[in-house]
């Protein structure tokens, strides 16, 4: 291992010692400034996101003061993380919460800030320090970062930005300082890192990929249904982890939704991602077009039928694409990660459920009905971390957010990502 890098691990595992002596409150006083100082500057960290990876400017700007909200969302959270009494025979019965210590984040390009803050703010509210592996396009994003939270008075060490490759990830996760890891990003990254940190016996948190469903009933509010529904797979170029990917529609409204839908869909042209009327520009990298490109034609091959080509027209652009899929294509097996989404039609609603889990992810399902029976039914059976009704996802720092089956495990925001990186002591006796 390098030894600039070796170094910092070090660093951050020296800073742990005095950083988890720190009141939960004065921790809680440094996170708001840095919050502060993210929402006085969101324009200059939105363009750093824009350059590295090509989101709409008006979007990075969002990125950056919603992850300055969370923040303050932490910065005011009750502590959870203070001992707790337990009612019992003995003098001594309490669970104290332990920070574990240096906690790697590898973190992907499509939300630099929001993914990177996200994991780190109530990893080090609990007390422990956090070194950063972000993506390679995503080293400007991951520096900035490490001078926030300088700026905002934290100790040197308690976050940290390692610009490493991903090769390097094993041995730094492996290295005796370092004491659990958070991935967000794909299942085959995600698998790798997690296979290291369990030969290593220390703790990892997976936030993967999704496939999320955006169920539409017949008796669905339809033109908002279309509106939320476009939005939902375009934003952030379709490069999200809870975007609705797959549309399940009632054959009951299939062609009264359609056409609303479609010309909703159509709105989303792309353009110069500096320009902040612009809704949708390029993917971040070439090669992830060249993936969405294959994946498009592979649900052809297969039987899919397109509603709006997916139309190339530039190496990371596309015009955003539609495609009708039935249920065995194996497509649908499969995360797409960009402008691209998939038409379902089902006959009733144990269809569109059964099409919705058939799945290997399950992350955050949307469903769009009026009638309270059919919405438990939905929120009872879907197979997914969170159920959204007649709402897109987007992730709140007050609920918890995580996945189940293939979109991994543990559990971000909220008052109970506060507790996943520390160890319950027992303290009991006379
Ligand atoms: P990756 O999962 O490869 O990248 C995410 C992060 O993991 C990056 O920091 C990357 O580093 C790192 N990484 C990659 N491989 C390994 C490894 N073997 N060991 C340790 N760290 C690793 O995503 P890609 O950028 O390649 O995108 C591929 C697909 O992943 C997308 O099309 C999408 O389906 C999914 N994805 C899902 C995300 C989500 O939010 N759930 C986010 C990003 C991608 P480096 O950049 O150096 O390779």
């Amino acid at each position: 291992m390098e030894q600039l890098i070796e170094d910092k691990l070090i660093k951050a595992d020296k800073t742990f010692s005095e950083w988890r002596k720190v009141p939960f409150e004065e921790r809680q006083k440094l996170i708001a400034k840095a919050a502060e100082i993210l929402k006085n500057n969101s324009e200059k960290f939105g363009r750093i996101i824009t350059a590295e990876m090509n989101k709409p400017i008006s979007q990075s700007i969002a990125e950056v003061e919603k992850s300055a909200l969370m923040m303050n969302y932490y910065a005011e959270a009750e502590n959870t993380v203070k001992p707790e009494k337990v009612d019992s025979e003995y003098t001594y019965s309490e669970i104290r919460y332990v920070p574990k210590g240096v906690i790697l984040g590898v973190m992907p390009w499509n939300f630099p800030f929001w993914q990177v803050l996200r994991f780190v703010t109530p990893a080090i509210l609990s007390g422990n320090t956090v070194v950063l592996k972000h993506a390679s396009i995503c080293f400007g994003s991951g520096n900035a970062i490490e001078e926030i939270f300088s700026e905002a008075g934290f100790p040197e060490g308690v976050f940290q930005n390692l610009e490493v490759g991903h090769k390097e990830v094993k041995e730094i996760l492996e290295h005796d300082a370092v004491k659990g890891v958070s991935l967000t990003g794909s299942g085959r990254a995600g698998g790798e890192v997690a296979a290291t940190a369990g030969l290593n016996i220390k703790k990892s948190l997976l936030e993967l990929g999704g496939s999320d469903a955006f169920i539409v009933l017949d008796d669905a509010d339809l033109d908002k249904a279309a509106k939320v529904g476009a939005q939902a797979r375009l934003q952030n170029c379709g490069q999200t982890c809870v975007a609705a990917k797959r549309f399940i529609i009632d054959q009951k409204i299939e062609e009264e939704f359609l056409p609303k839908f479609i010309e909703e869909y159509k709105k989303f042209v792309p353009g110069d991602p500096n320009d902040k009327e612009t809704k949708i520009s390029g993917m971040a990298r070439p090669d992830l077009a060249d993936d969405l490109e294959k994946q498009f034609n592979k649900a052809l091959e297969n039987g899919a039928e397109i509603i709006i080509p997916l139309e190339r027209i530039s190496d990371n652009e596309f015009n955003p694409g539609l495609i009708r899929v039935k249920e065995g294509n194996p497509i649908l097996q499969e995360e797409l990660f960009g402008p691209l989404g998939m038409v379902m039609v089902a006959e009733n609603d144990e269809q569109a459920l059964r099409m919705a889990n058939d799945i290997p992810f399950g992350l955050s399902n949307s469903v769009w009905t009026a009638d309270k029976e059919r919405q438990l039914f939905f929120i009872e059976n879907l197979e997914s971390g969170t159920v959204n009704i007649n709402r897109m996802t987007s992730s709140d720092p007050r609920f918890p957010f995580g996945g189940t089956k293939a979109s991994g495990y543990g559990t971000e925001l909220s008052l109970l990502a506060l507790r996943e990186f520390v160890t319950p002591k027992t303290i009991v006796g006379n």
